[in-house]
């Protein structure tokens, strides 16, 4: 029996567009921030820093940038 190759994992990491609930706006953050991300236009936190992932919090995910 032929041993699979094992794949390199991927980094789970990755950059999100979202866009702010409170105005609108778009901001790009990191799903592993591990600092609170605020809105670039109105200054709301979009993201909660957790121990793990990130929580997106008043803001609305539009795209995954990978
Ligand atoms: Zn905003």
């Amino acid at each position: 029996m032929k041993k699979r190759k094992i794949l390199v994992p991927m980094p789970k990491s990755r950059f999100l567009k979202v866009m702010c609930k409170n105005c609108g706006a778009e901001n790009v953050v990191f799903d592993r921030a591990s600092f609170p991300a605020r809105c670039k236009v109105c200054g709301i936190q979009l993201v909660k820093p957790t121990s793990g992932k990130a929580e997106i919090i008043n803001a609305e995910i539009i795209a995954e940038l990978g």
